[in-house]
């Protein structure tokens, strides 16, 4: 195989949706699986597409996921430029060197009389196609004599430069995901290639770049799979060699039906885009839901590639080994949030609590707590197995940090008996008598007390939880009686019994 080099090649036209995040992340993954290099190209030869923040976002969004860039704007290279409009002038010489060779040619028509074929075509069920029939009908470099139409030019008319598709040619090429694809050109049009704006658009630039990039491979979205022998045919005009192309298969809605938009994401109160998208119409980010962007790449990797094993877990290395464009499949992938969610959750547990401790200490410090780094670690390692992501551990354990306000009345309803009063203030008794309050020194002892008493355990356990908790919910008691130590644990069972007791 010869030197690997391909290129992700977002347009700044918004934020960057996850597609767009896995056609990134496959791209990373076959250049270092193949000792290759990873180029970041911004295609923003469409003017009016252009969102300011965009290309800022796009690069922040793969610094996020760990996608690192070799050659791009801000890296440098030996073959920027790296963002297209820099270039504007190289993309017309290229442009008239396919006009010398008589396979692109100079367009005159308006947008209006554009606009009347269109509608014409409309009026009598057929589809609008940009042909060799109709281009013959028209004002352009093929149908005007020379000197005609380079007066045109001198004076400074409007034009646009199309590819002359040849007529009624079957055109063969291989996807490297679909295999061999055989198209004919009557069904394809003079798609244009040069702006009347001074700018190139899609279709050469991104050829010509290709071309002076030496990319081995074009790994992109499938969309651009009914292009591609346009530009098969391209590179037969220019006599170059053409990359090899793999197109990837869409990202799906969760039923399956058609492509994941934002609209899903809003209905169904997942992001579609990596980072918070903060200009006009914002949108919500994997990374400030608090996704791990190792769990979220993890995630994405997996939505269209398979290993060929049962494994699912993988570092960024993990799927640098394993990765290969043979194991990508055809047909689309569903998105599956209760699945992303599912990779946090697993991230989570392999972190460590001293990590974890220091991301929810800013959680914490957000509702008004602080605690020491150790205790913090004691903390989340209960509750650590209940939690997919560090801003759910404050829910878990709110009540650690401040006495109830209030108490659960459906549980006090149920759990509250008549007794319930006398016998937290016998436990009360039994702790009183305890110094070490570790979970390990007070558990045996009050076990041995409620069978001595011949208490109901569950009965004892719940009345207990209510005054400690609020609510019947949290971990083992003894971890968090240990936790909030032996003063606030009586503190709490006093106030439980005299709000309880009154109110039952
Ligand atoms: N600028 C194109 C896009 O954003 C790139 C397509 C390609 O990779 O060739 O979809």
């Amino acid at each position: 195989m010869k030197q690997v080099r391909v290129r992700f090649a977002p347009s700044p036209t918004g934020p960057l949706h996850i597609g767009g995040v896995r056609t990134a992340l496959y791209n990373y993954l076959f250049a270092k699986k193949n000792g290759g290099t990873f180029i970041l190209r911004i295609e923003d030869t469409d003017q009016t597409r252009f969102v300011e923040g965009a290309e800022e976002y796009i690069m922040e969004s793969l610094k996020w996921c760990g996608i690192i860039v070799d050659e791009g704007v801000r890296e440098g290279g030996k073959f920027g430029p790296y963002r297209q409009s820099d270039k504007k002038e190289i993309f017309k010489q290229y442009a008239e060197k396919l006009i010398d060779k008589g396979d692109a040619y100079y367009a005159f028509d308006t947008p209006e009389k554009l606009e009347a074929l269109r509608n014409e075509s409309e009026r009598s069920w057929k589809t609008f196609n940009y042909n060799s029939e109709l281009r013959e009908n028209l004002i352009n470099s093929l149908t005007l004599k020379e000197d005609e139409w380079r007066s045109k030019l001198e004076k400074g008319e409007p034009y646009v430069i199309r590819y002359k598709m040849p007529q009624n040619e079957d055109i063969h090429f291989e996807d490297l995901i679909r295999g061999e694809i055989v198209v004919n050109t009557s069904t394809l049009d003079d798609k244009v290639l040069y702006k009347s704006d001074g700018m190139p658009t899609y279709h050469l630039a991104h050829i010509v770049d290709d071309h002076l990039m030496e990319i081995s491979h074009v790994i992109r979205g499938e969309e651009w799979l009914p292009s591609l022998p346009l530009h098969i045919l391209m590179y037969r005009s220019f006599g170059w060699e053409a990359p090899l192309f793999a197109h990837l298969p869409l990202l799906l809605k969760p039923d399956g039906k058609g492509k994941l938009s934002k609209r899903d994401g809003d209905k169904m109160g997942f992001p579609v885009f990596p980072l918070y998208w903060p200009y006009g119409e914002t949108a919500k980010g994997y990374r400030e839901e608090g996704y791990f962007p190792e769990a979220f790449i993890n995630m994405l990797a997996l939505l269209g590639w398979n290993p060929g094993t049962e494994q699912e877990i993988f570092t960024m290395d993990e799927l640098i080994n394993a990765f290969s464009i043979e194991r990508v499949g055809k047909s689309g992938s569903r998105f599956d949030a209760e699945k992303a969610k599912w990779f946090n959750h697993q991230y989570l547990q392999k972190k460590s609590n001293s990590e974890l401790a220091k991301e929810f200490r800013e959680i914490l410090r957000a509702q008004g707590f602080n605690d020491d780094i150790v205790r913090l670690e004691i903390l989340i390692e209960l509750v650590k197995e209940r939690v997919s992501f560090v801003k759910d551990i404050w829910e878990q354990t709110d009540f650690f940090f401040k006495a109830p306000e209030s108490y659960d009345q459906e549980a006090v309803k149920r759990r509250w008996k008549e007794d319930s009063g006398v016998i937290l203030s016998e436990l009360k008794s039994q702790l009183e008598l305890i110094s070490d309050f570790s979970a390990a020194t007070v558990e045996p002892v009050i076990k041995a007390w409620i069978e001595e008493r011949g208490y109901n355990t569950g009965a004892v356990m719940n009345a207990f939880r209510l005054v400690i908790v609020g609510a019947l919910r949290g971990p083992h008691m003894f971890d968090i009686i240990s936790w909030i130590g032996k003063n606030e644990t009586l503190k709490r069972i006093d106030t439980g019994i005299n709000l309880l007791s009154v109110e039952n």
